[in-house]
């Protein structure tokens, strides 16, 4: 068959709140606790126990439906989603159904410099479940309750993506986006951040969307790239040898890296939602809605756009700089605080100190060299002081924290030296040393020059300002 499929894929993401306590309880949401310790009655399901819904999740939720210029539902609806798991102490989980507190926004990816506007259906509230452990039970399961109670927000794309990278793109942005809010903490190996692909393939060209299948639970942008690639494999060799794809649940395997059958359709729950009559209905109003208006930072895109604008760089250089809020402020304080020219800046920051980071593993806000001692770095490139060159020689000592760029280059005399008699008494004796490559460079061999451009530098350790040997060899070269 030379059918020729188009691929179709619409995501569920799960970002967990950033709040101090969970959505329903007062108990503590910090990751890495001994198990249980941070599970309260209401956690637990305790009888006689009742909800309280965390205004901040909802101020969270309401900031992200903004952000996406979506809907923000002035009257939604917790509903109980039945189903029995032991880590699921209630036997149902609060969620919302019919009536989600953000409905109808969108998010524009970029993959390889195309634009493409993905539609969000919907973005609900809920609250996670415990965590099953497998390990060291002797044959049992153990129970970890203090995760459950946790509060999420399921963002659900529209089936509007059509290959994997779009996916990946989709995930990406969405992840720098509530990180920039400030609404989830992004970290994926903790679960905070992760997601459910659902994949589908059709006949280019055929209107109707063929069966899905639903990939669950992918906590890396890696795997969820690998996954919907494998799924999609499956379907087509499937179809093309005469079967039907079934819509299932499938996991993906990240060790044997492929999707297994988890549930069929036939065996999927029936969650018997109702409205939670414990809880009542949230009402926003114009109110609580403007007061957050003026909290919104400032968008990726937005800021993005402002960089390339503003500070004339270039979209390569704008993108890495605001991929996250902290490197962007880093950036911009440098900026300021060096009075430099923001191009160089950029070079630094996307250059040798994210380079410095990444070896070592470390984030931004974990740098060893904070923006003021970069900047009092920038500055003395800037008016001459030092060369570039001597610039990363600084940079390296920076990076071990003891001192400032300044007490550097008075402690290790790195000052450029600029007297023009001193510069001269070099120039002068190694043009005597070398006759042989004066006699090249005159009969026009214009190569050598970068070899007495070379001989100064050595001969004055790097410390020479080159505009002015460049200049002084040229007149005595003549
Ligand atoms: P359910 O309620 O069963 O989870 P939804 O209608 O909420 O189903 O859809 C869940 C996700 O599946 C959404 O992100 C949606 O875009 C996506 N989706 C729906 N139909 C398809 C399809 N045929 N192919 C790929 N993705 C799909
Ligand atoms: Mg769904």
């Amino acid at each position: 068959m030379n059918t020729s499929w188009e691929i179709v894929i619409g995501l569920e993401i799960h970002a967990q709140l950033a709040t101090k306590s969970k959505i329903f309880s007062g108990a503590s949401t910090a990751y890495g606790a001994e198990p249980n310790t941070q599970a309260c009655a209401v956690d637990l399901g305790l009888p006689g126990v009742l909800p309280v819904l965390n205004e901040e999740a909802v101020r969270m939720a309401v900031i992200f439906g903004m952000a996406i210029e979506a809907d923000i539902a002035p009257y939604s609806v917790f509903a109980r989603k039945n189903y029995f798991y032991p880590d699921l102490p209630k036997g149902y989980q609060i969620s919302q159904m019919d009536l989600p507190i953000v409905g109808n926004g969108h998010l524009d990816i970029n993959v390889d410099g195309v634009n493409k506007r993905i539609g969000i259906t919907r973005a609900h509230l809920e609250e996670d479940a415990g965590k099953s452990l497998h390990g060291n039970f002797h044959g049992l399961t153990g129970i970890d309750l203090n995760r459950a109670g946790t509060p999420l927000l399921e963002i659900v794309s529209e089936p509007d993506m059509r290959s994997a990278k779009e996916a990946v793109a989709y995930m990406r942005t969405m992840h720098e986006l509530v990180r920039y809010l400030g609404i989830c903490d992004g970290n994926m190996q903790e679960g905070s951040f992760r997601c459910d692909a659902n994949v589908s393939v059709r006949p280019k060209g055929q209107k109707e969307f063929g069966t899905r299948t639903e990939l669950k639970n992918i906590n890396s942008f890696r795997f969820v790239e690998r996954a919907i690639n494998h799924e999609v494999e499956r379907q087509i060799d499937l179809i093309e040898s005469g079967g039907t794809v079934v819509q299932e649940t499938r996991l993906y395997d990240a060790d044997r890296d492929e999707t297994r059958s988890m549930r069929s359709k036939e065996e999927a729950n029936d969650y018997r939602y109702f409205p939670d009559p414990d809880l009542l209905p949230v009402l926003i109003g114009e109110d609580f809605k403007t007061q957050i208006k003026a909290q919104l930072p400032e968008l990726p895109q937005a800021k993005k756009q402002r960089f390339k604008d503003d500070y004339a760089l270039d979209e390569e250089s704008a993108t890495i700089l605001t991929s996250s809020r902290s490197l962007a402020d880093y950036f911009e304080t440098v900026v300021k605080e060096s009075g430099c020219v923001a191009k160089m800046c950029a070079n630094w920051v996307t250059g040798d100190l994210l380079a410095a980071l990444n070896k070592a593993g470390l984030e931004i806000i974990d740098s060893p060299v904070s923006y003021e001692r970069l900047a009092g770095l920038l500055k003395r490139i800037g008016d001459d002081t030092i060369s570039g060159k001597i610039g990363k020689q600084v940079f390296e000592e920076l990076w071990q924290g003891t001192a400032t760029a300044d007490e550097i280059i008075e402690a290790k005399g790195l000052k450029q030296i600029t007297d023009t008699g001193a510069i001269e008494a070099i120039i002068d004796k190694i043009i005597a040393d070398n006759q042989d490559q004066v006699e090249q460079y005159r009969s026009g061999k214009d190569k050598v020059f970068g070899f007495f451009v070379g001989q100064v530098m050595k001969e004055m350790q790097g410390k020479a300002n080159p505009g002015e040997v460049n200049k002084m060899l040229k007149d005595k070269l003549k």
